[in-house]
């Protein structure tokens, strides 16, 4: 029997968020990958009380009486490059429903250059709990060609200042943005750890129809990640997240109508499931390094039945390669309830 640990995907940190989106707004500019309307189907507005109450209402019927942190997220925009009044309001219309217990605290995105003091006094008065900073990339370089109009440094002074005000702090890198690679996307994510946010999300780039990005795509000025280098890029990421002991809380694009439109999403590593395929080949890896010191031609693999998925991949991918691999007649996915999330065994 061959154990072996992996490092499993964040299990504590699973708020119940409520977004309210806001698309564009407080956007100094239109950066060359965005798109914000295609991918949520919302208007360019700020919402009256009576939409953000139904939005909120909405999404609180839905979960029901499970005791979980709930928090109410406007994203979608850039929250602290709104009009003082409309930061205000929004966050006194999503405050009320803390006010009567029904939400614990408030979230949102912002960019980084959007951090000062006087914007954070402003959030004083209201239960904010954590910001979100699009950082996308720590290369002054890549942030210039991505039309970001900020740069890695104005990242590293919006997370000191969060952090004074002790603020719970995400970053949102993106990987396969014009100018970078592997190596730049590594350098991102060692730069970003450096910082200790308390999480990460991962996005893939990908054209989105009435981006500048999509002009330079149909021109043959850019070229997206095939998925597969995408997904083992965004793996090592994950795995120096973790060796950071930073939670990783989204690897790939929330799937919506939007992006499942072949006329709003042109081309890019784009999957539903991209996240179950990083954790999948996560564990065809482990299993890999197990068997390269085990020969046998019929094998049990023992996995937490929450991971028999991940273990088996997409279409039993990962079964496959280690038959092929490994010249292995059978191999069996035994669920095992002992085992810890984060075990293999091998048997
Ligand atoms: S990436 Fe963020 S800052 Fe840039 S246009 Fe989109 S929402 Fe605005």
């Amino acid at each position: 029997m061959i154990l072996s640990g992996i490092q499993n995907p964040a299990r504590d940190y699973r708020p119940f968020i409520i977004p309210v989106f806001l698309p564009h707004i407080g956007c100094p500019h239109k950066c060359v990958f965005c798109n914000q309307t295609a991918i949520t189907g919302e208007k360019r507005k700020i919402p009256s009380p009576g939409e953000i109450s139904l939005c909120i209402n909405r999404f609180l019927d839905y979960k029901g009486e499970k005791r979980r942190r709930v928090q109410i997220a406007f994203y979608g925009g850039n929250f602290l490059g709104l009009k003082q009044d409309d930061i205000r309001y929004l966050l006194h219309e999503a405050a009320k429903f803390v006010t009567e217990g029904r939400v614990e605290s408030i979230r949102f995105s912002t960019r980084p250059d959007s951090i000062d003091d006087e914007r954070l006094d402003i959030l004083k008065e209201f239960p904010v709990a954590t910001i979100e900073l699009g950082v996308q990339s720590m290369d002054d370089r890549v942030l210039a060609m991505s039309r970001r109009g900020h740069t890695a440094v104005d990242t590293e002074k919006a997370v000191c200042l969060l952090k004074e005000r002790n603020y719970e702090i995400g970053i949102q890198m993106m990987v396969g943005l014009p100018g970078d690679d592997e190596a730049g996307a590594l350098f991102t994510g060692r730069r970003i750890a450096e910082m200790k946010p308390d999480f990460v999300r991962i996005y893939p780039t990908v054209v989105l129809d009435g981006s500048l990005l999509a002009d330079w795509y149909k021109k043959g000025e850019y070229v997206p990640l095939p998925l597969e280098q995408c997904v083992t890029l965004v793996k090592n990421l994950y795995l120096l997240f973790k060796k950071n002991r930073i939670n990783v809380i989204r690897m790939g694009l929330q799937a919506s109508e939007g992006l499942d439109k072949e006329s709003t999403m042109l081309a890019g590593p784009y999957h539903p499931s991209f996240g179950a395929l990083v954790y999948s080949e996560i564990f065809l890896d482990k299993a890999v390094s197990i068997l390269e010191s085990k020969k046998n031609d019929m094998i049990s693999i023992k996995v937490n039945p929450k991971n028999i998925s991940k273990m088996r991949g997409l279409k039993n991918r990962n079964i496959e390669i280690l038959k092929t691999k490994f010249h292995i007649r059978s191999i069996e996915i035994i669920p095992d309830m002992t085992l810890a999330e984060d075990m293999l065994v091998v048997d």
